[in-house]
């Protein structure tokens, strides 16, 4: 069996034991092993902040653009071999486990030509100089430098390759280091990506970890960064770690959400506006077999359009075959872990307590040996009680969502829409401006990311849950609070801002290259 090993001070080292196994989820046959126990994650960590930050702070931001770029390049030289550990490994179908791979691999080309941009500088302006005294002569301005520790990269268990990619890219191109620590039970194509890619970088500024670090986050100090992302819970214990707390280790949480799809009232079924509403929801309630934090998880439709909207959902997510992802026509696989299956099958119970089920209940997967892969039912329940807590509150991490009657009041649906408690994004399907606008007003204070579909756009529209490098990613609340990408707004993260009084002259020339 394939045995994965963490990338620690620079050498490849395996930790003592068995450690952690890791499945096919289709078939539940192990594929491969990963243990950290007795490896020295203090001199990993020490190391990259020693040999990794230097190198990198050397280079100019044109220079770790095009390691960025080279990054990309490896990944796509190797796609279909990610492709396939990702098939196996993550229970992926090839075009999820496209989705990860090709947007790990856009976000790090996005950040190379970035990077490109910036040319020669190494330190980032942020705003313009301001003068501060009588004559323009005496000013200030606030600048970007890279942060002097190790960028700690936790991520959950569903984009193990796009994980990667975002938070590196925005690291390495502010100049800190990084250390890779994918969730266990989908690491394989982790650590084949830092495989691929760690020779392509200066020495140290990349390590990856297996099994049983849990202890890194509080291995760390000031100057040192945990951009973490899993289940809020996690995230809370962070957050209180006593080293977070009294040394102001930054931490940024990408947490969960019970992200919604909004249908307005002036959409004409079959109009082209409501033809992308039911292509966007039914993929975000399919892709990835709902594993995706910016999955829909609530449908907010008027009172007149229940009943089509049911039944033109029902016709999309029936024609669905679920199974073992490489038997041809297979268009959705398991979930990750048996764990995660036992997560959404009491989770659709428990929304069925207060929901019944439009589309769901049965679930016989093709091409796995009888009775094994984590495989659930593909679920589209209706809210019977739109108030209920459970419905607003509980993230069935699975290919699983609930309609709700819209309130016909604006600002009713928008606080019925806050229930969620801060979210990564909201989608909303108007063409109707005013409603469009009085949405965003009252939306926008509860989410990182507005998606509007409109008959405009209805042809080149960008599903909801694509992540996109130019645009933020994250979320108030539950959602963790965090901010990620955003174009160079990214970079923020793993760099200390600093402002810098002066001579206007030499503050022009500080962030020239
Ligand atoms: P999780 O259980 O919180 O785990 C996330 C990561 O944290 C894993 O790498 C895990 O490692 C690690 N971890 C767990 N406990 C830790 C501790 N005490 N100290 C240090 N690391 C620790 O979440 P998950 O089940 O993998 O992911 C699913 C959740 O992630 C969902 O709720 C989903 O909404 C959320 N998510 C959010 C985003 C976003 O961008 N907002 C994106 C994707 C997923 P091990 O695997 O080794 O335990």
């Amino acid at each position: 069996m394939q045995r994965m090993r963490s990338l620690l001070s620079g050498d490849w080292v395996d930790g003592h034991g068995r450690g952690a196994t890791l499945f096919n989820p289709a078939t539940e046959e192990p594929v491969a092993e990963t243990s950290s126990a007795g490896l020295d994650f203090a001199a990993g960590i020490a190391f990259a902040r020693r040999v990794g930050g230097p190198a990198l702070r050397a280079l100019t931001f044109a220079e770790r653009g095009k390691l960025l770029a080279e990054m990309a390049k490896r990944i796509h030289q190797h796609r279909d071999e990610l492709i396939e550990l990702a098939m196996t490994n993550g229970g992926n179908t090839r075009s999820d486990a496209k989705f990860d791979i090709d947007g790990a691999m856009a976000t790090l080309a996005h950040y190379a030509e970035l990077g490109a941009g910036l040319g020669d500088a190494r330190i980032l302006a942020d705003g313009e100089p301001i003068q501060l005294g009588r004559a323009p002569r005496l000013a200030g301005r606030h600048v970007f430098v890279p942060r002097r520790g190790v960028a700690l990269l936790i991520n959950a268990f569903n984009f193990p390759a796009w994980g990667i990619g975002e938070k590196a890219a925005c690291a390495l191109l502010a100049g800190m280091p990084v250390l890779c620590k994918p969730a266990t039970s989908t690491a394989a194509v982790a650590h084949r990506l830092v495989e691929l890619v760690a020779d392509a970088l200066p020495l140290g500024a990349i390590g990856i970890t297996g099994d049983l670090d849990h202890e890194l986050p509080g291995m760390l100090t000031m100057g040192d960064v945990i951009a973490f992302t899993g289940s809020s819970n996690t995230g809370a214990r962070l957050r209180v770690l006593p080293n977070v707390v009294r040394a102001a280790v930054r931490l940024g949480v990408e947490a969960d959400s019970l992200n919604s799809a909004i249908l307005g009232a002036d959409v004409e079924p079959g109009s082209d506006t409501y033809e992308l509403f039911i292509a966007d929801v039914s993929r975000e309630i399919r892709q990835k077999t709902g594993q995706k934090c910016t999955a829909v998880r609530r449908i907010f439709v008027p009172e007149a359009l229940v009943e089509r909207v049911h039944g033109d959902l029902a016709e999309r997510l029936s024609g669905v075959v679920v199974g073992n992802p490489f038997t041809e026509g297979v268009k959705m696989g398991p979930v990750a872990t048996a764990q995660q299956q036992r997560a959404v099958r009491e989770g659709i119970a428990r929304l069925s307590e207060h929901a019944k089920v439009v589309v769901g209940g049965v679930c016989n997967p093709i091409g796995v040996p009888e009775g094994k892969g984590y495989f659930v039912p593909m679920t589209l329940l209706a809210a019977t009680d739109t108030g209920a807590a459970v419905l607003h509150d509980l993230e069935v991490f699975g290919p699983v969502a609930t309609t709700f009657v819209s309130p016909a009041d604006t600002e009713e649906l928008c606080a019925l829409v806050a229930r969620g408690g801060g979210g990564l994004l909201c989608s909303a399907y108007t063409d109707d401006r005013k409603l469009a606008s009085e949405l965003v007003m009252g939306l926008a204070p509860h989410h990182g990311r507005l998606v509007l579909g409109s008959q405009k756009i209805a042809g080149q529209a960008i599903g909801p849950g694509t992540v996109m490098p130019q645009l933020l990613h994250g979320g108030p609340g539950r959602a963790g609070g965090g901010e990620e990408l955003g174009g160079l707004r990214g970079l923020a993260f793993y760099s200390q801002r600093t402002a810098v009084q002066g001579d206007r002259a030499l503050l022009d020339a500080l962030v020239l290259g």
